[in-house]
């Protein structure tokens, strides 16, 4: 990399990602924007992975405003289920973002089964521009158990019925700082920070 990079598109408006990339990127007098700033449009989730996923979405930010991009995808993958709700974990009840639905179908396919393993995963890409032929992909993943109800009324998505046996709680019912550390996005993260410093010009 030649030119020192000032700023990063975002590929996605979640205001809380938002806020932590800011937040991770200020050190280094960087400014991270989210993709809406420059008007563009979602691309459609066409890959059958989350690195595919995270691909696309980081290809299409950094073509369509010129900048690096930063994008993530992620998911919650059920052992009993043969890995689903997977890449389609948002929309797993069809509706895309209805988490309570989504949660409510989860536990009814699962149902009484006695393997409830389950994670939390999340790959985060990083790219120089839209031609980089080698992003940074990093992943993180989060270990727990698919409860028989929910509980909690903290984060989001799956988080109530997601039990966390270090934690003895459900994702929903820990303090979003904890939550943001040990989760598969904290991991994710931390990770794509070490590997995309070395880029960084002072
Ligand atoms: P996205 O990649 O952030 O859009 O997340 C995709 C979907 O995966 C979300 O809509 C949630 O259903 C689920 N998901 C991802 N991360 C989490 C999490 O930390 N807690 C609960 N659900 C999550």
């Amino acid at each position: 990399m030649t030119n020192r990079i000032n700023e990063i598109v975002l590929a996605s408006g979640n205001k809380g990602k938002v806020a932590e990339f800011t937040h991770l990127f200020e050190a280094y007098n960087i400014s991270v924007h989210p993709q809406s700033v420059f008007e563009v449009p979602d691309v459609p989730e066409t890959g059958t992975t989350f690195v595919e996923n995270a691909i696309i979405k980081a290809r299409h930010a950094a073509l369509l405003t010129g900048l690096p991009a930063i994008a993530d995808d992620s998911g919650l993958v059920v052992d009993a289920l043969n890995c689903e709700p997977g890449i389609y974990s948002a929309r797993y009840a069809g509706e895309h973002g209805n988490d309570g639905a989504n949660c409510e179908k989860l536990l009814r396919e699962l149902g009484n089964s006695e393997n409830r393993r389950a994670k939390f995963l999340c790959v985060l890409v990083f790219m120089q521009h839209a031609k980089d032929p080698t992003p940074i992909i990093c992943q993180g993943e989060w270990h727990g158990e698919i409860t028989k109800e929910a509980s909690g009324e903290g984060g989001f998505g799956y988080d109530p019925i997601f039990y966390v046996p270090s934690q003895k709680a459900t994702a929903a019912e820990l303090d979003k700082s904890l939550k943001n550390k040990i989760s598969h996005r904290g991991q994710a993260l931390v990770s794509l920070m070490q590997q995309v410093k070395p880029l960084l010009k002072p």
